[in-house]
């Protein structure tokens, strides 16, 4: 079977050694003396998912423009988030995607470092050094802040030529999005996409929902790029979610007999609101629902795999009025940014019980990461 031993040596070397080595997972969740780590309460995989800006209200307009149905109440555990950053009442998705990848809170538009502009290891970075496969999938531009937290570590959300430099060193097994030209146009006329093939990555371009599985072949690392700029709207004619996120599980099982970790985002529900446009919203919102009923199936199958669905944080104020009827809705904004109501937090799978409840949003990281057993 096939480990991430595949990785270059100098991946393994680096990430070791910015951290002092731990137990494997082999180690220490698969002891004799320990049968209780055998128990499902510790999935072998998670599947992270945030749909960007979708709080109660977004969920609902999705639901009953839907005909009163989502993929999303599968889910059997809900519970709730404070948003809230370190500076702000209302975060933005810098801090939001910060405070679940490092369980730290920081600064509005600090990417994977705390308020001191240190960097914080992330969970993606802890899973490749106990030999999880891991990956991104999102529906904005791979360098975007909500995928940037979980891989880089720089002051400002901004510094997308930045924020790319950190993925051919990575050790990232797959990620899928748009921004191609973070990596091969850029100031310092480096060619990332080069250094990425040269670090052993297979980089592709696709449109739509043609990702080939048959090319997907487990020994290699892969990237595809879902446009140079950001990816185009679910209205556009952008398609490729919930197959991507589907091929993306089923990539990373093989890639590592460790398990994977992966963060899957619908970013654009996000913008939807930005652009107080509620249809925006509702199609954003369905897309990601459809991306959530493959990942749902497949763990519902796999049965050792954790799913954590949640938001960043709210977007637009946005409501439903009291005209509104079933796939008939009317809607209305209160703002054109981001608020700080409390967002839902849904789990399925092993270890879903502990997303019960109102915490704050870095417990998310922590309950993820005692969910590993790390
Ligand atoms: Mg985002
Ligand atoms: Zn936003």
């Amino acid at each position: 079977m096939l480990t991430k031993l595949f990785l270059p040596l100098f991946l393994l070397t680096l990430s070791f050694s910015s951290c002092p080595p731990r137990q494997s997972v082999a180690n220490s969740s698969v002891s004799e003396n320990e049968p209780e780590a055998l128990s499902p309460k510790h999935p072998k995989n998670i599947i992270f998912m945030v749909g960007d800006g979708m709080g109660i209200a977004q969920i609902t307009a999705g639901l009953y423009a839907n005909d009163n149905h989502l993929e999303l109440e599968r889910c059997p555990i809900s519970g709730f988030h404070k948003s809230y950053s370190n500076n702000y009442l209302t975060t933005d998705s810098a801090a939001g995607a910060t405070a679940f990848a490092c369980g730290k809170k920081t600064y509005n538009g600090a990417i994977g470092v705390g308020p001191d502009k240190q960097p914080i290891p992330t969970i993606l970075e802890q899973a490749e050094q106990h030999g999880l496969a891991t990956g991104l999938v999102v529906t904005s531009t791979i360098a975007h802040a909500t995928p940037a937290a979980f891989i880089a570590h720089v002051e400002s959300r901004k510094q997308y030529e930045d924020i790319a430099t950190f993925f051919p060193q990575s050790g990232i097994d797959l990620f899928i999005g748009g921004g191609s030209n973070h990596f091969n146009h850029r100031k310092d006329h480096r060619n990332l996409i080069q250094e990425l093939k040269e670090n052993g990555y297979v980089i592709k371009n696709i449109q739509n929902e043609s990702i080939d599985v048959a090319e997907m072949n487990p020994l290699h690392p892969f990237g595809f790029f879902t446009g140079k700029k950001d990816p185009k709207t679910y209205r556009q004619g952008r398609r490729y979610l919930p197959t991507a996120s589907q091929r993306a599980v089923e990539f990373l099982d093989k890639r590592s007999d460790e398990g994977f970790f992966m963060m899957i985002e619908g970013s654009q529900i996000d913008w939807g609101g930005h652009a107080n446009d509620g249809k925006y919203i509702i199609e954003e919102m369905l897309d990601f629902d459809k991306a959530i009923g493959k990942v749902l199936d497949w763990a519902e199958k796999d049965g050792e795999t954790l799913v954590v669905i949640t938001a960043d944080h709210e977007t637009g104020g946005f409501a439903i009025l009291p005209s509104s009827k079933m796939n008939k809705l009317k809607t209305k904004f209160v703002t054109d940014y981001h608020t700080p109501v409390l967002i839902p937090v849904f789990a399925f799978g092993p270890g879903a019980e502990q997303f019960s409840g109102i915490y704050e949003n870095t417990a998310i990281y922590d309950k993820m990461v005692n969910s590993f057993g790390w």
